[in-house]
């Protein structure tokens, strides 16, 4: 097969030319949506999909292109074929089937590559237990988790500075938590969600994570019908592990948001039934949460709702919410009728066990029934659009220079290190501190503090605002004759007079 072909609505198979002509009028006006089949159960629980959308007369139509193991094998170390990207990037929108990721080092993985390759900002993982029709420890649990996927220590900024020390750059900037945090109020409205609350860890990286939940109160403000609220993560995480059912939607950073995702679906007792989406500004990839089960391939067994509950997330994202809602509904009266999958089939509350192709065919006969105990769906329509704000004027200044250095001489002594500075910055300069890890040693330090190879100095000028760059060049300069090994600086700023970095513990 090739990379890509076009297919009908209902779109497994290749179609012939003249086929896809008589087909035209029929296809237009419906949203292009690439779709990859995967590996394992892929084909299967994909094949099954698209019939239930077409049943249900999704307004899309497909391309279909290849990737994953096959793509590999080809020597394609990302698992996807260049043609394909052009179908990808054309289209905007992937529904994607997992694939099976080839052991061994030389392989990168497919959904960080799309991620980064789409700027897909946002990570929306709805997490929700269907007792008592599937077991779950926590029967009442209903929210999603929307990470940002972009930033924060994900940027992959890493060096080591000194034989001891090695360093991660936790990026986080203004447009992309307002994104997110927009996104995620947006996402409440459509989906019919009362609360957002956001977690971070602000009480300890009070700029980073600080402008996040910031950021947080500011959109907030603009939603005045969705509550908001904050939680500190760690509390949060507990909370959420202990007490999902308190939660609704959850906007977070990419690191926490991470680890919240992976607890919730854990707990939710479903993994088998959850979708998953990473939307962009510009594209979005659905996917279901499970991978590609190669130990039930083939079998016709696999459970086709997690990407099915991906693609109604996709179709309310091209604003077909209408569609989405009846394909929901039918999906959940037909959980709620017993109609089971062997993965989720309990003969105590199952009524039949069918395969993956008669899943699909008894969700389509439910199609335009709601469920009567499982709350049925209720979409907003128009899709999730978030604007951002324009960017913001700032008048930044200048006000001094941390300096770190790798120093080992006389017995790490903070003292030491303090008076050879102290007796080497030049004129106009003065030394406010030093720390080491953070905590400050020099002046007034503790002797009991453990101190490694990596020290901040911090510099302030005596007098000069606002400070030139050609004077801290000159100060480098200075340490650097004194023998001192410099390895990095970091600029002082002041944002419209507001300080732009940390304090010393200590300070
Ligand atoms: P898995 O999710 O594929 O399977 C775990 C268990 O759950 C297996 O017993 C499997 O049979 C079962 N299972 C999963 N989905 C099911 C379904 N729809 N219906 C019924 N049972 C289902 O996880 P794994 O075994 O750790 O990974 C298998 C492969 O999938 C690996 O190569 C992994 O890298 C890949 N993977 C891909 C994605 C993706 O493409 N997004 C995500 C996760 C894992």
């Amino acid at each position: 097969m090739s990379a890509v072909h076009l297919s009908q609505a209902s779109g497994s198979a290749a179609i012939p030319a003249k086929q896809q002509i008589a087909d035209s009028t029929h296809l237009q006006g419906r949203v292009p949506v690439t779709v990859a089949y995967g590996d394992g159960i892929g084909p299967e629980i994909m094949e099954a999909v698209l019939r239930v959308l077409d049943a249900a007369d999704a307004p899309v139509r497909y391309d279909v292109i290849e990737i994953g193991e096959k793509c590999y094998s080809q020597g394609h170390t990302s698992g996807i074929a260049p043609e394909a990207w052009e179908v990808i990037r054309r289209n905007r929108v992937l529904l994607k089937a997992p694939i099976t990721t080839p052991q061994g080092s030389g392989y990168k993985s497919l959904n960080v590559t799309i991620r980064k390759a789409l700027n897909l900002f946002a990570n929306v993982r709805p997490a929700k237990a269907y007792a008592p029709f599937v077991a779950s420890p926590h029967p009442d649990m209903n929210l999603v988790i929307i990470r940002e996927n972009e930033e924060d220590l994900y940027a992959g900024i890493e060096h080591q500075q000194t034989p001891e020390v090695v360093q991660v750059l936790k990026l986080v900037t203004r447009p992309g938590c307002e994104r997110i945090v927009r996104y995620a109020f947006e996402y409440a409205r459509t989906y019919g969600r009362r609360i957002v609350t956001c977690m971070t860890k602000d009480n300890i990286m009070k700029l980073t994570d600080g402008l996040f939940h910031r950021v947080f109160d500011e959109v907030a403000a603009e939603y005045p019908d969705i509550v908001a609220e904050h939680q500190i993560i760690d509390i949060g995480a507990a909370r959420l592990a202990g007490q999902p059912n308190q939660f609704d939607v959850i906007v977070t950073l990419n690191l926490y948001g991470d680890i919240l995702s992976d607890i919730a679906a854990h707990i939710s007792g479903s993994v088998g039934l959850a979708g998953s989406a990473n939307i962009g500004s510009e594209a979005a990839m659905f996917e279901a949460v499970h991978g590609s089960a190669p130990d039930i391939a083939g079998r016709g067994i696999a459970n086709p709702s997690g990407l099915l509950v991906a693609a109604t997330q996709m179709l309310v994202h091209i604003g077909a919410a209408g569609t989405a809602e009846r394909i929901k509904n039918a999906w959940l009266r037909t959980l709620e009728d017993g109609i089971h999958t062997a993965d989720i089939y309990r003969p105590s509350v199952s009524a039949l066990q069918v395969g993956t192709h008669d899943f699909a065919a008894a969700v389509i006969a439910r199609l335009g029934q709601e469920p009567r105990h499982l709350t049925p769906v209720h979409y907003r329509a128009g899709g999730i659009h978030v604007v951002p704000a324009p960017a913001a004027q700032t008048t930044k200044e200048l006000v001094g220079v941390d300096v770190f250095l790798d120093w080992e001489d006389a017995g790490r002594n903070p003292n030491v290190l303090g008076a050879t500075l102290e007796s080497a910055i030049p004129e106009g300069w003065s030394l406010k501190m030093v720390t080491n890890r953070g905590v400050k040693v020099y002046p007034d330090g503790l002797p009991e503090t453990f101190c490694t190879d990596h020290w901040r100095c911090r510099f302030v000028p005596r007098n000069e605002r606002p400070l030139s760059f050609d004077k801290v060049l000159a100060l480098l300069g200075t340490l650097h004759a004194a023998g001192l090994d410099v390895i990095k600086t970091e600029h002082l700023y002041t944002f419209d007079g507001r300080r732009g970095y940390s304090l010393g513990q200590g300070e």
